[in-house]
């Protein structure tokens, strides 16, 4: 993690939301922007990528988010997001630092052109020392269109920002060798380098209620960022300050790409349109 020059770090509805309650879990989101302002001040840049819009509009539909018609879903974003980013902002600028919020949809990421402007963005941003926080635009999205979740957002992000670490926060604490709800006695696997039949199957099929990720869109995240050169952890994000937790052992999956990020520039020159 120490080596790592620039992190994305994804962070799931469940993680930055109180499910039952519509807030944002405000003390939690403290001691991540504590760990946030750690790695920018030993000299690493930190991108963020955000879920919980859904979740946090989600209350104004006074109904629970799994049964939201698409549409009501969608405004629900719109109401979720304008309150998540004021989270995110209050408690950046408390360490001095400003927030630039960017909203992308499966469409900006396979357009080579809104790619270099959205890799342009970020780099301003991170100079200028707002801290970039991204979301699908849910409001736009349409399910063609979708992107269908953050973990694969987050790992298209990080192809585009050219990171070298995407972090995936989550309510599991890794890849297990068996649903740990199913089977108590299903063990953590500490480190993958290569997506196998095997390694699939025991990401079995758990999307998450809010958002529409779970074991199965974490590996297809980790195979895209892996295949830019990226390094991916997945831990479970929910406890105080999660990335010194991540860096002092807590269990956690590694996924370590064949080739480094830097070597994997040199082989090619433009991401590829997956
Ligand atoms: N963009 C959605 C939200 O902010 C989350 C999608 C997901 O996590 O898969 O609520």
């Amino acid at each position: 993690m120490l080596s790592a020059r620039r992190l994305i770090v994804k962070i799931g509805s469940a993680v930055v939301a109180d499910i039952e309650t519509g807030e944002v879990r405000g003390p939690w989101l403290e001691t991540l922007i504590e760990d946030v302002v750690r790695f920018f001040a030993r000299g690493q840049q930190v991108i963020i990528v955000t879920s919980g819009a859904v979740a946090l509009g989600s209350p104004h539909f006074k109904q629970l988010d799994r049964s939201l018609r698409n549409e009501q879903k969608q405004a629900a974003a719109a109401i979720g997001q304008i309150r998540l980013m004021l989270a995110y902002e209050q408690s950046l600028k408390r360490h001095g630092f400003g927030l630039g919020q960017v909203l992308l949809t499966s469409a900006d990421v396979d357009n080579q052109r809104c790619r270099l402007n959205a890799r342009s963005a970020l780099q301003q941003l991170l100079k200028v020392g707002a801290v970039p926080v991204i979301n699908e635009n849910d409001a736009t999205a349409t399910p063609e269109m979708c992107l269908g979740d953050n973990d694969r957002l987050a790992a298209r992000v990080a192809q585009i920002a050219k990171a070298d670490l995407l972090i995936l926060l989550s309510d599991v604490d890794g890849l297990f060798t068996e649903d740990p709800h199913d089977n108590p006695l299903a063990r953590i696997i500490p480190e993958v380098r290569c997506i196998t039949p095997e390694i699939e199957t025991m990401a079995g099929l758990s999307p998450g209620r809010y958002g529409s990720g779970g074991m199965v869109t974490k590996l297809m995240a980790a195979r895209i960022a892996m295949d830019a050169g990226c390094n991916v952890v997945i831990a479970k994000g929910n406890k105080s300050y999660p990335l010194a937790a991540i860096e002092n052992g807590a269990p956690s999956t590694w996924f370590i790409p064949l080739a480094t990020r830097q070597q994997h520039a040199e082989a090619v020159e433009e991401i590829p349109v997956v």
